[in-house]
C-alpha cells in the first residue's frame, strides 16, 4: 500500500539526552503485550537503583492499559542522569515497546493509502516547524465521498499556511465552511464555491463585522485551561507549567484591573508575532494529521476542528498567563515550544475520548459558530 508523509518527516531525529522536555516524563508509556511478555525474561540494567526480578516488574496497570511505573518524580525508571535510557544503552534499541520505538511518529490506514506525520508534543519536531514552510503530500483516492472529504482537508490546511492571514481567522473561516458544509450533502461543486476566494472574502468581510469581545475570550479560556488542567494538577503532572499558569488563570480579574488585561492582551498579540510560522506549521499539521481519520466522515472533522481550535487556545491562553506571570517581556521560542508540548501531550486522547470530553463539558456536541468564535476571538495585530 502507498505510504504517503510530510516533507519534513524524514529530517526529524531524536535528541535524546539533550531534549529540554523528553517524552520519558509525566504520561503514560504503553507497553504492549509482546514486549510485556519479553521483559518478563529481561533482568534490569545494572545501574538501576531500585532492581526488581525483571523488566515486566516495572510496568503497572493504568487507565486500562499495560503502562511504565513512573518514579516519585514522574519520570521513567529507565530514564539514566544524563537523559539517555538505560535500556537502550544496556540492550539496544531492539528492546523497547512498541510506543517508544515509534514516537512521535503516527501512521493512518486508510483503505486507500497509509499517511506518515509526526507529532507535535516532541520538542524535536517543533524545531522542524519553527522557521520553514512545510509542505504535505497530495492524496490520489476513487472513491468519491472519501475523495471530496479530503479536498476539504486540503484546503483547510491551504488556508492555514497562507501566513497573509491570521491562524485566528483561518479558524473563524474554516469552521464557518464546515458548519455550512455539514447542511446539506456534500459535493465538489459545493466545496469549490465554499473555498472560491470570492467566498472567502465574503466571509472575511462578515467576520469582521462581528463584535467578540475580548475580555469574554479571555475569561473563557480561562475556564477552558483550567479544566483541561484539572486532572493532571491532581496528578501532579507538569506542575512547572500547569500551576503558575492556572493560578493566575483563577485570579486573573482580581490581580488586573480590566483595562490593564486588554492593554497586555493587545502587547501580549505582538509578542506571538515572530512565532507565526510556527503556529502556522503546527496547525496545518494538525489538520493534515487529526482532521480525518480513517471511515472518518464530515460530522466528525467539525469534531476535530472544535478539538484543534481549544488545542489552540489553550496554548495561547497558557502563553498569556506565563508572559504575565514572568513580568511581560519578550516571549521566547524555547517558551512557546514548552507549551505547545505540554499541552499537546495534555491533549493527546484518542476518539472516543474526545467525544466523551466534549459530551461532558458543552451542551452539544457540535458547537455552533459563535461558541468557537468566543474561544479564538480575533488577532488584534
Ligand atoms: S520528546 Fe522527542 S526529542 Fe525528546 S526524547 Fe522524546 S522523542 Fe526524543
Amino acid at each position: 500500500m502507498q505510504r504517503i508523509r510530510p516533507d519534513y518527516y524524514e529530517k526529524f531525529t531524536c535528541i535524546a539526552g539533550r531534549c529540554p522536555i523528553t517524552c520519558c516524563q509525566e504520561w503514560k508509556i504503553a507497553v504492549d503485550a509482546d514486549t510485556n511478555r519479553k521483559w518478563k525474561k529481561i533482568l534490569p540494567p545494572e545501574d538501576m537503583a531500585d532492581k526488581k526480578k525483571n523488566l515486566s516488574a516495572y510496568t503497572i496497570q493504568k487507565d486500562g492499559m499495560q503502562v511504565i511505573g513512573l518514579n516519585e518524580n514522574h519520570r521513567c525508571p529507565f530514564l539514566a542522569d544524563n537523559k539517555l535510557c538505560r535500556l537502550v544503552s544496556t540492550y539496544g534499541d531492539k528492546v523497547l515497546s512498541e510506543t517508544c520505538t515509534v514516537f512521535p511518529r503516527e501512521v493512518h490506514a486508510f483503505q486507500t493509502h497509509e499517511e506518515e506525520t509526526l507529532m507535535p508534543c516532541c520538542p524535536a519536531v517543533l524545531d522542524l516547524w519553527k522557521e520553514e514552510e512545510i509542505h504535505f503530500p497530495e492524496v490520489h483516492v476513487q472513491r468519491k465521498t472519501n475523495m471530496l472529504l479530503f479536498q476539504i482537508r486540503k484546503k483547510i490546511i491551504e488556508s492555514f499556511q497562507n501566513s497573509k492571514k491570521s491562524v485566528e481567522n483561518s479558524l473563524l473561516e474554516t469552521f464557518y465552511v464546515l458548519l455550512e458544509l455539514l447542511k446539506d450533502p456534500i459535493s465538489k461543486e459545493r466545496i469549490l464555491d465554499y473555498f472560491s476566494e470570492d467566498t472567502l472574502l465574503q466571509l472575511q468581510a462578515a467576520i469582521d463585522e462581528v463584535e467578540l469581545p475580548v475580555l469574554d475570550t479571555i475569561a473563557e479560556c480561562n475556564e477552558l485551561l483550567l479544566d483541561l488542567a484539572v486532572n493532571y494538577r491532581k496528578e501532579g503532572l507538569y506542575q512547572n507549567y500547569l500551576n503558575p499558569v492556572a493560578d493566575l488563570a483563577e485570579h486573573l480579574f482580581e490581580r488586573y484591573e480590566t483595562e490593564e488585561i486588554l492593554e497586555k492582551w493587545m502587547l501580549f498579540q505582538r509578542k506571538l508575532l515572530p512565532h507565526q510560522n510556527l503556529f502556522h506549521n503546527f496547525l496545518a499539521n494538525e489538520v493534515f494529521s487529526d482532521l480525518l481519520v480513517p471511515d472518518g466522515n464530515l460530522k466528525q472533522m467539525v469534531i476535530k476542528m472544535q478539538w484543534i481550535a481549544m488545542e489552540y487556545t489553550a496554548i495561547r491562553q497558557s502563553l498569556f498567563l506565563k508572559w504575565l506571570n514572568d513580568g511581560c517581556q519578550e516571549l521566547s521560542y524555547e517558551t512557546v515550544r514548552d507549551y505547545v508540548v505540554v499541552i499537546t501531550r495534555m491533549m493527546g486522547y484518542d476518539e472516543e475520548d474526545i467525544y466523551e470530553y466534549l459530551t461532558n463539558s458543552f451542551e452539544t456536541l457540535i458547537w455552533d459558530w459563535g461558541y468557537l468564535a468566543l474561544i479564538v476571538g480575533k488577532a488584534i495585530v
